[in-house]
């Protein structure tokens, strides 16, 4: 069993489509072990995609991950992290293949819809970056 990291993005939850995306997560393997809705704060959003702070978009990118609020979850199943990375679709929605979310619902290539962390090692920094022990269940 392995656990994974997705962040619903602002322009999903604007567009009520939390329930829409968790049941395309449940239909897969994945168990949502935990889930809150906040708000990132901007110093979140730039620790958050830190690796991407030389990128041109990167201004834009912390504005949009905090132009509304967010849901947060812990996923849990097996090879989680590669599981959901496939279910989510690629990063650009125009290269995403059928029946991914970002397929169906990713507004662009900037407000995609979802995150997905993208190894276990990142997963677990930006699990705990947003849960403690006692919230996942
Ligand atoms: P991910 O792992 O598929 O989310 O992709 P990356 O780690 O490469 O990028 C992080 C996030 O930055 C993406 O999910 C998008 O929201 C945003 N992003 C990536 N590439 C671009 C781009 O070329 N332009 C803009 N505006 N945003 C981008």
């Amino acid at each position: 069993m392995q656990k994974t990291f997705s962040i619903i993005k602002p322009d999903a939850v604007k567009r009520n489509l939390i329930g829409h995306i968790n049941q395309i997560i449940e239909s897969s393997e994945l168990k949502i072990l935990a889930s809150k809705k906040l708000y990132l704060t901007k110093k979140q959003a730039e620790i958050f995609y830190e690796v991407h702070k030389e990128r041109p978009f990167f201004d834009s990118l912390v504005e949009y991950m905090t132009s509304g609020p967010v849901q947060v979850q812990v996923l849990e199943g097996n090879n989680a992290v590669a599981n959901y990375r496939k279910i989510m679709g690629a990063t650009n929605p125009a290269e995403a293949e059928e029946g991914t979310i970002r397929k169906q619902y990713a507004e662009s290539i900037e407000a995609n819809s979802v995150h997905g962390s993208d190894s276990e090692e990142n997963a677990k920094i930006e699990i705990s970056f947003f849960f403690s022990g006692s919230e996942l269940v």
